[in-house]
């Protein structure tokens, strides 16, 4: 008989049922041998960007089996996933289609599901607030109805934003603050945010929210503040720029390290109960201060090299006061962030160094960002 640590285990990863199974239970025969380690299947819509990404990574490292979907053709070269080629399993679906999502469902029986499949650059946002809404707020709704017909037993994780808080009264926020968004991709996020309440609700399904704030990486794309600073400062301190525009430079965010918080979102699918966790820092910093930082670790004057277009100013679009009261996170999930503002910058920087030294970034994007 095999004498069990932790839980019992006789599946193996790739015939595991959901709910059968715990992550880290391991089961040894008299003498020992672990004949297996069982795992959870994790399936995370939108896998290709960078908290999909990330998220991966970390799963990966905690045992999980990991399945993606991705709109585009599977064949497509997603370079994020690129460390962990060979090791995840991609399906292409639509959330817009809940008959594609039903499929993916079936066919991969996945334990927890996270929801990451969303525009996320928010001035895009005006620009296609149709298909935002669809994608941050309708595909929601398909992925909760596909989950309620395939298994109302799977834990589905969804990603909510500080957005939803937009004008907010409350300064910071908490999970109870009222919800105040003014932009497409807010209100599309809040719509998101609550239907996942109304689903745990009506039907006891286990679905939980996050509600990140601003969180960043190398694989940030270039449209954000700190990948466009991070990426100037880097290319100028290599010579081959000699400046970049921005925008307000007294815009104030909430910036935390996307690896720590794709390490909330798992914890946020860990607990007994499904719940919504505010996920931040709670601390802010303004873009001048972010750019002050990033030109001083290459050993530059900012002031030499940004200047503002008022082009890129948002006016009344822009959100003030947007910072999390994280507490809940910290007491419950056992949460807090290991990379600070500072050392979140000098990541971004060093990466992009890296990046354009061993030129893996062209050069001649240089100019249109
Ligand atoms: P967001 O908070 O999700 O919209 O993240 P962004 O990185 O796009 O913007 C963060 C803040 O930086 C906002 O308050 C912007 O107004 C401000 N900002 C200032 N200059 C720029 C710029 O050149 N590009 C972007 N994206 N944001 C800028």
């Amino acid at each position: 008989m095999p004498r069990l640590q932790g839980q019992a285990l006789l599946r193996t990863p790739s015939n595991a049922r959901r709910g059968d199974v715990l992550p880290h239970a391991v089961a040894s025969d008299d003498r020992g041998n672990v004949p297996c380690v069982p795992s959870k299947r994790a399936l995370i819509i939108g896998i290709s960007g960078q908290d999909g990404s990330l998220l991966s990574e970390l799963l990966l490292s905690e045992g999980y089996e990991v399945i993606g979907v991705v709109r585009q053709s599977t064949s497509t070269r997603f370079e994020n996933l690129e460390p962990i080629r060979g090791r995840i399993e991609l399906h292409q679906a639509d959330v817009l289609s809940e008959v594609s999502l039903v499929d993916v469902l079936s066919a991969s029986e996945p334990h927890e599901v996270y929801n990451l499949a969303s525009p996320s650059f928010v001035p895009m946002s005006w620009k296609q607030p149709v298909l935002t809404a669809e994608f941050a707020a309708v595909g929601v709704t398909a992925l909760l109805e596909a989950i309620r017909r395939v298994d109302d037993g799977v834990r589905f994780y969804q990603a909510s934003s500080s957005e939803i808080f937009g004008e907010s009264r409350e300064v910071p926020q908490t999970e109870e603050t009222p919800l105040a968004p003014v932009t497409p991709y807010g209100v599309a996020k809040a719509y998101g945010h609550l239907i996942t309440r109304s689903y745990r609700r009506q039907y006891g399904l286990y679905a939980s929210s996050g509600i990140l704030y601003n969180h960043e990486s190398p694989r940030r794309p270039l449209d954000f503040v700190t990948r466009k600073i991070s990426h100037a400062a880097a290319a100028i301190s290599l010579g081959l720029k000699s400046e970049v525009l921005l925008g307000n430079l007294d815009a104030r965010r909430d910036w935390g390290y996307a690896g720590d918080y794709v390490r909330a979102m798992w914890l946020v699918l860990q607990q007994d109960e499904a719940d919504d966790f505010v996920i931040a820092s709670g601390q802010t910093h303004s873009v001048r201060e972010l750019a002050e930082a990033a030109f001083a670790h290459v050993g530059l004057d900012w002031e030499e090299h940004v200047r503002v277009d008022d082009t890129l100013i948002r006016g009344k679009a822009e959100l003030h006061d947007i910072v999390g009261d994280s507490s809940k996170a910290r007491e419950q999930l056992g949460w807090s962030p290991r990379v600070d503002f500072d050392g979140l910058v000098q990541l971004l920087v060093d990466a992009d160094v890296e990046r354009l030294r061993s030129r893996a970034e062209p050069v001649e994007t240089l100019a249109d960002i």
